[in-house]
């Protein structure tokens, strides 16, 4: 791992407070993750639950969207912490959420209230992925020369 695989303090302080203002009164399964983002600064998220279940967030979705608001661009490093014994790793639609701004080396720490539990690259999490390179204009040119 090279230095900026090394889970930064500041980012999971940032994931921890803001895992304590989740709105999970239905779960009572509070997350919180934050981002450190390619403009040097940390944005936090947390699950924002709905009485109409569907409607609800997940904390690497709401921390995404900070970063975004604030004019962010990528994610270098992704922390999310949850409670309970078990590895609290981004679900599958947030995993596709991470892709969109991060790289498949990019670090995600998976912590708990003991600190970090386990490090994973976006690549083992979210193998042979789809993302916006798939969309570049070079790739859609060539789907157009394979008809
Ligand atoms: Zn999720």
């Amino acid at each position: 791992m090279s230095k900026s695989d090394e889970l930064n303090s500041q980012l999971y302080v940032a994931a921890s407070q803001v895992q304590k203002n989740a709105h999970a009164p239905y779960s009572n399964f509070k997350v919180g993750a934050a981002v450190l983002s390619d403009d040097g600064k940390i944005y936090a998220g947390c699950n924002v639950e709905n009485a109409a279940y569907p409607e609800g967030m997940c904390a690497e979705g709401s921390a995404i969207a900070m970063m975004v608001a604030n004019g962010g661009q990528a994610i270098e490093q992704i922390c999310i912490i949850g409670d309970g014994e078990g590895l609290v790793t981004p679900c599958g639609g947030c995993r596709q959420k991470i892709r969109e701004f991060a790289k498949a080396d990019t670090p995600v720490f998976i912590c708990g209230a003991d600190g970090l539990r386990e490090t994973f690259t976006l690549a083992q999490l979210l193998p042979h992925s789809f993302g916006p390179d798939h969309l570049t204009q070079d790739n859609l040119t060539n789907t157009e020369n394979d008809k």
